[in-house]
Parts: C-alpha cells; sequence; structure tokens
C-alpha cells in the first residue's frame, strides 16, 4: 500500500499510549456527529463523545476503542486521539464497567432526591462512560 494511502492512528490519554496502527479509515463520535477520516482528508481537530473509536485496519480487521472524550487532531495522515480514559475492546474489563453502571445509577438517583446538579451531571456522565464500556466489550 502507498505511503499516501494509509493513516497512522495513536490514541493516548494522561496514562500513556493505548493504541497504534495503522489503518485505512477512522471513525470517531464528535459532538455535532459522526466523522469518518481516509486518507489525504483534510487537517481536522475536533472534540470526542464518550464513545468507540473505531479503527478500519484493512477489509478484515477493525478495531474498537473505548474513549471516555477527549479530542482528535488529524494532519499529514497522522490522527492523534487525546482521551481522558480509552481502553481497546480486548482489555474492558465488563464486569467493572456493570458495576460502575450500577453505581452510577444509584447516584443519579440520589442526587435527583437531594436536587444535587453536580453530582447529577457527574454520576449521568460516569453511567455513559460505563455504557459505552459495556457496549463495545459486547461487540
Ligand atoms: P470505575 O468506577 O470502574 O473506576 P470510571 O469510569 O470511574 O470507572 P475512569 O476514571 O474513566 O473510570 O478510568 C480510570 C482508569 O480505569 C482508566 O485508566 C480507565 O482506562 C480504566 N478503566 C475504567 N473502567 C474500566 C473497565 N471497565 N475496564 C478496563 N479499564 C477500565
Amino acid at each position: 500500500m502507498a505511503e499516501d494511502s494509509v493513516l497512522t492512528v495513536s490514541i493516548v490519554t494522561p496514562d500513556g499510549s493505548v493504541y497504534d496502527n495503522n489503518a485505512e479509515m477512522i471513525i470517531v463520535k464528535t459532538p455535532s456527529g459522526e466523522m469518518g477520516i481516509l486518507p489525504n482528508h483534510i487537517p481536522v481537530i475536533a472534540s470526542l463523545d464518550i464513545d468507540a473509536v473505531r479503527v478500519k485496519v484493512n477489509d478484515n480487521e477493525e478495531d474498537e476503542i473505548a474513549v471516555s472524550g477527549g479530542f482528535i487532531e488529524f494532519s499529514k495522515n497522522v490522527a492523534t486521539v487525546v482521551a481522558n480514559a480509552a481502553e481497546c475492546q480486548e482489555d474492558i474489563d465488563e464486569n467493572r464497567a456493570q458495576a460502575a453502571k450500577k453505581r452510577a445509577e444509584q447516584m443519579i438517583s440520589t442526587a435527583k432526591q437531594t436536587h444535587n446538579v453536580d453530582e447529577l451531571k457527574r454520576s449521568e456522565i460516569a453511567l455513559r462512560r460505563a455504557i459505552n464500556r459495556i457496549n463495545i466489550s459486547k461487540h
């Protein structure tokens, strides 16, 4: 494959590198919708939702990485995702995510009863992180 038809993808978090690969396409979820990036796409910087980053490695292989928000920078066929937290599908501990989901649901219920707006927002985001991990671990 010619160099200019390949993307280099790396996903990093404050704890270090989570994913590095070459790919044909990367698909991310931004607040304004899904964005697919192919080789020679124009440079872009976009923030990312709590969702999957999908990396089409080739016709037979696609990797899914759970990201808990952050941003993507794309330039000169290099895609760099900087995420608050990120896990490759095979590294997701589904039981842990199920426990986090339950905890977040309990916290949401308490926050609603006590009218604690900040706690409600925090626990809704924790719930989204947990659901995202569960969904990706099941694919
Ligand atoms: P928990 O309550 O289970 O810690 P959390 O959503 O609060 O979940 P984060 O603060 O987003 O966790 O992440 C803390 C660290 O733990 C990060 O390195 C993240 O990649 C990792 N992590 C969180 N949940 C999981 C999971 N279910 N499987 C694997 N790694 C996870």
